[in-house]
């Protein structure tokens, strides 16, 4: 039996944009379990967690070691926008969960552009999303989240890895924990459709891990690039000896050091 409870996620959180939150103690991975809800018709804001994930993956197919005690969960959204915007969800979401623990638990929680959560130069998250397309509109898109709270961190990662629980010297109620995330997800999610990206790409500018040089993985060389910004659509604008390139997510893998 689950420890968590959907409803009780469902009450604190009292925002209309979530209508369902189902939980399970174990799956093979949220996102496939996502998945099954969309294409059986789940509205906008479904939310799934697990205790567990046996298959949890991250880019590329690459494993996602998802114990019991972390934040392994998914979002359901139905944006109307155009493909070409849905590069903007991943940076949101990293960013609102990052200025929720910020906020909820003081710790100076980064965002390394495109997909992962930072903590003292340690990886304590990364999101993952996917999107079904109508032409060139968006018809769904999946936003699947792993964060490292309470659970044993994986040891045998490229990049250390580091826990929410290890850094504050106690558990975090997980419960809780949803509520204050989900929260600042929804208001941002919100403000993005009605508003634009503007707001996140400030916030942005404040979380951001990336510093003024980063290093792209390019055929298997280290080439240096320069940060110039986030551009409108969340693709990174970088100056690559002297030409300005933007870099789509999906096909980038940087580094902070050389
Ligand atoms: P990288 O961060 O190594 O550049 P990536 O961003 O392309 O990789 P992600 O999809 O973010 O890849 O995450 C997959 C990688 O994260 C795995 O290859 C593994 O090294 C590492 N990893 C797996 N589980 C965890 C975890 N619970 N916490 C931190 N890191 C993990």
């Amino acid at each position: 039996m689950a420890t968590l409870d959907g409803t009780e996620i469902l009450r604190q959180l009292s925002d209309p944009f979530y209508p369902e939150c189902h939980v399970r103690e174990s799956v093979t991975s949220t996102f496939d379990w996502l998945k099954e809800l969309e294409r059986s018709g789940a509205p906008e804001g479904t939310i799934v967690i697990a205790e567990r994930q046996s298959a949890g993956r991250g880019r590329r197919g690459r494993v996602w070691q998802s114990p019991a005690g972390g934040a392994w969960f998914g979002i359901l959204l139905k944006p109307k926008i155009p493909v070409t915007q849905s590069g903007c969800i991943s940076v949101l979401s990293a960013v609102a969960i990052a200025q929720a623990l910020r906020e909820h638990y003081n710790r100076p929680v980064e965002v390394k552009w495109p997909n992962d959560l930072w903590l003292y130069q340690k990886k304590l998250g990364g999101i993952l999303s996917e999107l079904t397309t109508a032409g060139n509109r968006v018809e769904s898109l999946l936003l699947g989240i792993g964060i490292n709270v309470n659970n044993a961190v994986p040891k045998d990662v490229r990049i250390e890895a580091i826990s929410l629980a290890e850094t504050l010297g106690h558990d975090v109620g997980l419960q809780d924990f949803f509520a204050a995330v989900l929260t600042e997800f929804a208001s941002r999610y919100r403000n993005f459709l009605e508003h634009g990206f503007e707001l996140v790409r400030t916030e942005w500018e404040r979380v951001s891990a990336l510093s003024e040089s980063i290093w792209i993985e390019r055929e298997d060389q280290k080439i240096i690039a320069r940060v110039r910004e986030l551009s409108s659509l969340g693709k990174l604008v970088v100056e690559i000896n002297g030409r300005i390139e933007e870099l789509v997510a999906d096909d980038v893998t940087l580094s902070l050091k050389e």
